[in-house]
């Protein structure tokens, strides 16, 4: 369950008066008005990777996924999880400075709602729940993601693992490369290397 300090690992690693990043408030609600927001950044760090995350009980539940996601549900993509995010982070892109925790680019590369489909015994689990139970299964509305993908944890303890895997439906694709394809932030509509050129 996400508790009251479930930010305090965020805030712990970052310092604010360096970084842009948001400080790491929970929105006071558990809801806000409509259906709950994902955002996947492309994260230009020590290794390039995806920060795929869902909001959940104020808070988004965060995973990196250094092949990023696939519309193939062939692939089975590594996803490890990172802390909790502010919702605030969903909209962060700009520059994270050397020495700080996280330092390179990050890019909001999908930004959309997601309608959590995780059921067990023919019961709705709340998606809170569904991340205690490291299985999660949503459908996305971005810009560049549709339909269903599946969070399932394969490894549990401190080296804990996951698998970020398309499902079989019409929004599935084997041939369509989304990373390469469509490498832009759909917010500015900056690369991740334009970014990094007009913020430093
Ligand atoms: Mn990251």
């Amino acid at each position: 369950m996400a508790t009251r300090c479930s930010l305090d690992r965020y805030t712990a690693k970052r310092d604010f008066g360096r970084t842009t990043e948001p400080p790491g408030r929970r929105r006071a609600s558990r809801r806000r008005a409509g259906p709950p927001q994902f955002v996947v950044q492309k994260h230009d760090a020590t290794s390039l990777h995806y920060d795929f995350r869902l909001e959940a009980d104020g808070v988004l539940k965060s995973w990196a996924v250094p092949k990023g996601p696939s519309l193939n549900p062939a692939d089975k993509q590594l996803a490890m999880p990172t802390e909790d995010h502010p919702l605030d982070y969903a909209t962060f892109e700009g520059v994270i400075p050397k020495g700080q925790y996280g330092a390179g680019t990050v890019e909001v590369w999908d930004l959309g709602t997601y309608q959590n489909r995780t059921e067990r015994g023919g019961e709705a689990v709340p998606v809170e729940q569904a991340v205690e139970d490291g299985h999660v299964s949503v459908w996305l509305d971005g810009h560049k993601l549709h339909g269903g993908f599946a969070l399932t944890r394969t490894r549990a303890g401190k080296k804990e693992s996951w698998l970020l895997v398309k499902k079989k439906d019409e929004a599935a694709r084997t041939r369509t490369n989304l990373l390469r394809s469509r490498p832009e932030s759909v917010l500015s509509g900056r690369t991740v290397e334009e970014i990094a050129a007009q913020e430093t």
